[in-house]
């Protein structure tokens, strides 16, 4: 894609802070991050996120995450991580070009994830029931 500023990172017309790369994903630090070492891992082939995926391609990045992940705790000192990827606008999706976010986490760093909800009486079952049609599909 022409104006996907991930593509560009890729295809190096734009720079980055590069940690790992290998055929078919590139992993590098995010220019906002919450955390140092706040990662991105995104496919080099263009797509905008799981919905619009090929099995395969999410593999290989989710792959990457994993070995990527170890060498982000360790540079840090985190205590732990956090692997998240935002799919589609209302899920905080701002940049249209696949990622997964590797976001390390400190004693008392204030990040708070997330406020849980409460179930209406019979609702939890009812949406249960729905996703497992659809994974029958
Ligand atoms: P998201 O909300 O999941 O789409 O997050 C996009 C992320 O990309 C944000 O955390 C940005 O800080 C990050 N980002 C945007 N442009 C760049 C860039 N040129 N280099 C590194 N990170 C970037
Ligand atoms: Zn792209």
């Amino acid at each position: 894609m022409n104006d996907c500023i991930f593509c560009k990172i890729v295809k190096g017309e734009i720079p980055c802070s590069k940690i790992y790369e290998d055929s078919n994903v590139l992993a590098f630090l995010d220019i906002k991050p919450i955390n140092p070492g706040h990662t991105l891992v995104i496919p080099k082939k263009h797509f905008i996120n799981v919905f619009d995926s090929a099995e395969e391609d999410w593999s290989s990045v989710m792959k990457a995450v994993r070995t990527v992940s170890f060498a982000v705790k360790k540079a840090v000192d985190a205590d732990g991580l956090n692997i998240m990827s935002n799919n589609g606008i209302n899920a905080g999706q701002v940049v249209m070009h696949a990622h997964t976010h590797i976001i390390p986490r400190l004693k008392d760093d204030c990040l708070k994830l997330w406020p849980g909800k409460d179930y209406r009486e019979g609702e939890m079952d009812k949406i249960k029931h729905k996703i497992v049609s659809f994974l029958k599909e």
